[in-house]
């Protein structure tokens, strides 16, 4: 096991009706920072929920950050934050509210050009501090400090991450997903699936309980997940998704083992240039990346084919092939489609991602950075 510190400093507010714990955790004389989407929390009534709880507290709202929060939008944000001198961001939303909620954070006080904070790693400081509502069981972002971002004008999709932009508090309520649309669902059990994986299928080194947390979270997403589709107004089934979506990202199970996130650099170049869904992407680029490395990770995707599906072939090869074959399924069964074909790309994609990896200086991937630009192409075409 390898050395780590580890703290999670997010209060998680889980289960119905917790929305009326965060007034008494807001700064005192608050004035609010409402951040939010395209409009989903007012049609399913998480908007008139936030705003009774606020009932009192100083409000400005910025709606309209789009799925894979873009600078453009997110520097209006900031714009109406520091007119309006808010002192603290509520984002109620998904993955994308809440990862623009940290950008719009880190921006805040910072004299420089912002986009610097994710291209050149710039540091800031003073952020203003985060609570989040989560309305989309999926990235993790409601306990952890990543944020991705894009650039609309460049076609950039890029990263930045700071524990001193991770929410303080997080609403965790089950009911407010029951209004997600199907795809949606699918996309938040794939991509907290893939988030166990990247942190999971690398090489052993001796962490038994790190592997057990991780396979104890796959189980559950594959037990419970395609029951978030057929009984979606289930809350037991909704519950178990998100929490598993938040413990695959909270940093718990990352500590002391390896990690890989090639499937997350090569997907975040898709929807950069071609806007897919970032789980699709996770869904196109994992089975075959599986195949590309599977003498890497030849005993950890063993591992996963007999104690998450439960294989036994006395055949190593066999059982490699198995596994990496039920994962595909699992995205499949989840009705996200895993090639390119499926989503109207061909090879000229393949040039595309490429380019955009070599332009962004991303040329040395995965747990072993052996992953260069002629491997990325080998995934790729498999992926067709
Ligand atoms: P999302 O982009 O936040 O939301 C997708 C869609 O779902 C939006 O159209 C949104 O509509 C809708 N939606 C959300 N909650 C809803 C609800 N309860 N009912 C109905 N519709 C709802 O999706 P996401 O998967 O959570 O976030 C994806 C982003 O997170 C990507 O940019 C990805 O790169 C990033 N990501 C971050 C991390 C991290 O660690 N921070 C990890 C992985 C991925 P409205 O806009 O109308 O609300
Ligand atoms: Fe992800």
């Amino acid at each position: 096991m390898l050395n780590f510190i580890y703290k999670n400093q997010t209060e998680i507010l889980f289960g119905k009706g917790q929305m009326s714990e965060i007034t008494s955790r807001l700064p005192e004389n608050a004035k609010v920072l409402l951040l939010f989407g395209g409009g989903s929390i007012k049609k399913n009534g998480v908007y008139d929920q936030a705003m009774s709880a606020l009932a009192g507290v100083d409000v400005i709202e910025f709606g309209g950050v789009e799925p894979n929060p873009t600078y453009e939008t997110l520097m209006q944000a900031v714009a109406s934050a520091k007119e309006h001198n808010v002192n603290f961001i509520l984002a109620v939303g998904g993955g994308s509210v809440i990862d623009g909620a940290k950008f719009v954070a880190a921006a805040y006080n910072f004299a420089g050009e912002p986009w610097d904070i994710l291209v050149k790693g710039a540091e800031f400081s003073n952020p203003l501090p985060i609570g989040a509502v989560l309305t989309l069981p999926a990235t993790g972002s409601e306990s952890n400090g990543n944020s991705v971002v894009t650039k609309k004008e460049t076609s950039q999709k890029r990263a930045f991450s700071s524990p001193s932009v991770q929410p303080v508090f997080a609403v965790l309520d089950p009911e407010y997903t029951f209004s997600l649309p199907e795809r949606q669902v699918s996309n938040g059990v794939v991509d907290a699936f893939v988030h166990v994986i990247e942190q999971y299928l690398t090489y052993p080194v001796n962490a038994p309980l790190q592997d057990r947390f991780a396979e104890g979270i796959l189980q559950t997403l594959i037990s419970e997940g395609p029951k978030a589709l057929s009984e979606p107004q289930n809350y037991d089934v909704r519950a178990n998704v998100m929490w598993s979506a938040t413990m695959a990202l909270n940093g718990l199970i990352g500590q002391g083992v390896p990690q890989d996130w090639s499937t997350h650099m090569i997907g975040h170049e898709l929807t950069a240039l071609y806007n897919l869904d970032h789980a699709q992407t996770l869904a196109i680029v994992l089975p075959a990346l599986m195949h590309v490395q599977k003498e890497q990770k030849s005993i950890k995707i063993q591992q996963l084919g007999e104690r998450v599906f439960g294989f036994n072939y006395s055949d190593e090869a066999e059982q490699i092939d198995k596994t990496i074959k039920a994962v595909q399924d699992f995205f499949e069964a989840m009705a996200v489609k895993t090639r390119l074909a499926d989503y109207d790309l061909d090879e000229q994609a393949i040039d595309a991602v490429v380019n955009n990896l070599e332009k962004n200086e991303l040329t040395t991937l995965g747990e072993h950075g052996d992953i260069d630009l002629a491997k990325v192409k080998q995934i790729l075409a498999l992926a067709l």
